[in-house]
């Protein structure tokens, strides 16, 4: 086992539950996919959660349309899929390869090469995000973007 980082040495019972709690992640996270392959929120929306903001507004936020994109993504229908929420398409190999890193690290203790986010990336990441929730909302993009 390979501990590259000095301050992080846990002992047997820490790294047992590490472990078991990056099995259950991973676990809930295949469940997830399966659940989005099978079920087309499109034609299953009482299963998923739906958006207050959509409900009552009308409007869309920067998640709406994700559920649909990754169905659409679990069935390789990238562009479809783009369609229904362009930002998480563009985002979610980033964020898959976060998670595969820190689950990684987590279980293992060895690093793979990560992506390190800045605070102040974080806080671009943000700008992006609420930016993106108003353009997709704005005649000029049609009413939607996404
Ligand atoms: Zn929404």
């Amino acid at each position: 086992m390979e501990f590259p980082d000095n301050s992080f040495k846990p002992g047997l019972t820490q790294l047992l539950i590490r472990r078991m709690t990056a099995a259950a992640i991973l676990t809930v996270g295949a469940v997830g996919v399966v659940v989005l392959f099978l079920f087309n929120p499109e034609e299953h929306g009482a299963i998923y959660p739906q958006c207050w903001l959509h409900k009552f507004t009308g409007l869309d936020c920067p998640g709406c349309g994700s559920l649909r994109a990754l169905h659409q993504l679990t069935h390789g229908h990238l562009v479809t899929a783009f369609r229904f929420n362009p930002l998480l398409v563009l985002l979610l190999p980033v964020a898959v390869w976060m998670a595969v890193c820190e689950l990684t690290w987590q279980a293992t203790g060895k690093k793979l090469p990560g992506i390190t986010m800045r605070p102040w990336s974080w806080w671009l990441l943000l700008v992006v995000i609420i930016l993106f929730g108003i353009g997709r909302n704005l005649a000029m993009f049609g009413g939607r973007l996404g």
